[in-house]
């Protein structure tokens, strides 16, 4: 194999103090720039502050842009199983005409998406999820974020925490300049990961509590010159092979026999763009691998870009409307589900989720199912709230115990490892987002730590930003 690995008795090298030029000070630095950081820096402009946001890459979206996860998964209530058996779709269909519980910053960037040809609305024809072009989103975020008055970096990696007295000051950034600080009241960890948090050392958990593993790593691609009609009879006429996004079991079990796949997936998944002749595949998987471990991630990534090989093969030689597609794109990185979880305030946990529990501090809510792709092989748990329900999210999940200053959004805030399957996905991470960005602000203009706010407070303020907190709510609209 050719990627390096861990040296079994690593040697440790002493490295020489270095200073660093202070950038910038602010009222809210928002680390990392995917679906959370952009709720977050919108949430906390909205609010009155000054924010700055700090992204690795050139570019905005997080997994929704580097990794090409696409769609935006369904942020809508379920109604009773509307899936009819073997409908020849590309679209999920069991998600029913549901209510919208997230809204804010998530709605006005899904109008400016739709408004430029950027994504498909959700609807009973989309299975309520949102089929979008990743380019359109890198632009359409940059532009929420400049009309917000928000000002970023790019190729900047966090790499420290400035911590003192148990209280974040700043971040140092490792950029082609030369490592430089960003000072600020509050501190947002947007990063998917926790890194920021983990630097200023906070707890965190990860993966499941018997033996640590978490979900699988994929790699996503985009495959264009797709025949979606011939496609779509292919599986009219197998109903027995195709549900909703996923299938062709026979033909896989048949290419696996003869040596053409080897994948720890039973099943093709499939998500239809915006685009009618292009296709984006989530059907690589490597398990046993972990996000913040870079000779996992090396490994990741040369175990699924093999795959994507040979599924593109796969797909050309033996599946209808596949004939002459050709990849025209993969993930700038593979895609990480799961890597730390940063202990906060509260737990979220899956008899919270699957009993759809209301709280008191709800910032944020969500209907996804808990959706665990297997840690070891094949398979996927899936298990849905009731119909019509949906859960909340206490502010206390974005609080990480033992560090002032810092708030917590995205796939890092504090849960389980069940309850992070469901909150992960990129609508409810823009919501957590939204809500820390609006703590934070009010933090800071006020010289408070996030810790010291009253949740009615950025209840009232999330709702006057449009969020949808759900009727339950304890306060009135500001
Ligand atoms: C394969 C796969 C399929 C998925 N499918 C779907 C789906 O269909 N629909 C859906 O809604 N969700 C899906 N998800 C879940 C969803 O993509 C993520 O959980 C969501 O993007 C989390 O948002 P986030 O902002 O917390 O993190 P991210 O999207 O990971 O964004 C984090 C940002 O921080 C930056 N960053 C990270 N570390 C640093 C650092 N140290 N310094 C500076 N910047 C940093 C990153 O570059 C990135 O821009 C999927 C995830 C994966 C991996």
């Amino acid at each position: 194999m050719p990627v390096l690995h861990r040296p079994p008795q690593p040697t440790v090298i002493e490295l020489a103090p270095r200073l660093a030029e202070l950038a910038a000070e602010t009222d809210v630095l928002v680390v990392g720039g995917g679906p959370a950081g952009i709720g977050a820096a919108l949430g906390a402009a909205a609010a009155g502050s000054d924010v700055v946001v700090v992204e690795r890459y050139g570019f905005l979206g997080g997994n929704a842009t580097a990794a090409l996860v696409m769609p935006l998964m369904s942020f809508h209530t379920q109604t009773l199983k509307a899936e009819k058996e073997g409908a020849a779709t590309l679209f999920p269909t069991d998600h029913g005409r549901g209510q919208a519980v997230v809204a804010g910053v998530l709605k006005t960037l899904l109008e400016r998406l739709v408004k430029s040809g950027g994504a498909i609305a959700p609807s009973l024809k989309t299975g309520y999820t949102v089929p979008f072009d990743p380019e359109i989103f890198k632009w359409v975020a940059m532009d929420l974020l400049d009309e917000a008055g928000v000002r970023f970096l790019f190729h900047s990696f966090a790499s420290q925490a400035i911590v003192k007295k148990r209280k974040i000051e700043g971040v140092v950034f490792e950029t082609k300049s030369g490592p430089i600080v960003i000072r600020a009241r509050v501190v947002l960890d947007c990063t998917g990961d926790g890194d920021v948090a983990a630097r200023a050392g906070a707890r965190f958990e990860i993966g499941r509590p018997e033996d640590r593993l978490v979900q699988p790593m994929t790699l996503m691609f985009r495959m264009v010159e797709f025949e979606r009609h011939a496609f779509e009879a292919y599986v009219k006429d197998h109903p027995d092979q195709w549900k909703g996004v996923h299938g062709l079991w026979d033909l896989i079990r048949r290419a696996s026999a003869a040596g053409e796949l080897e994948l720890p997936r039973e099943d093709m998944l499939l998500f239809a763009t915006p685009h009618e002749r292009e296709i984006s595949v989530n059907s690589t998987r490597v398990n046993r691998v972990l996000g913040t471990d870079v000779w996992d991630l090396s490994y990741a990534e040369w175990q699924s870009r093999r795959q994507m090989r040979q599924i593109a093969t796969f797909l050309q030689r033996h599946v209808p409307g596949f004939e002459k597609s050709y990849v025209a794109q993969s993930g700038v990185n593979v895609g990480v589900r799961e890597s730390r979880r940063i202990v906060g305030d509260y737990q979220l946990n899956v008899d919270d989720i699957l009993n759809a529990r209301k709280f008191p501090d709800v910032i944020a809510r969500s209907t996804y199912p808990v959706d665990i792709h297997n840690p070891e092989g094949t398979g996927t748990l899936l298990r849905r709230l009731p119909p019509g329900e949906s859960y909340d999210i206490p502010m206390r999940c974005l609080l990480p115990r033992g560090i002032e200053g810092l708030l917590l959004a995205g796939r890092c805030i504090s849960g389980t490892h069940e309850a992070l399957s469901s909150y992960r996905v990129m609508p409810v991470s823009m919501a957590t987002g939204q809500a820390a960005g609006v703590c934070a602000s009010i933090a800071a203009k006020s010289g408070k730590l996030p810790r010291e706010i009253s949740t009615s407070q950025v209840q009232a303020e999330l709702v006057r930003q449009g969020a949808n907190l759900g009727a339950s709510l304890p306060v009135k609209k500001a």
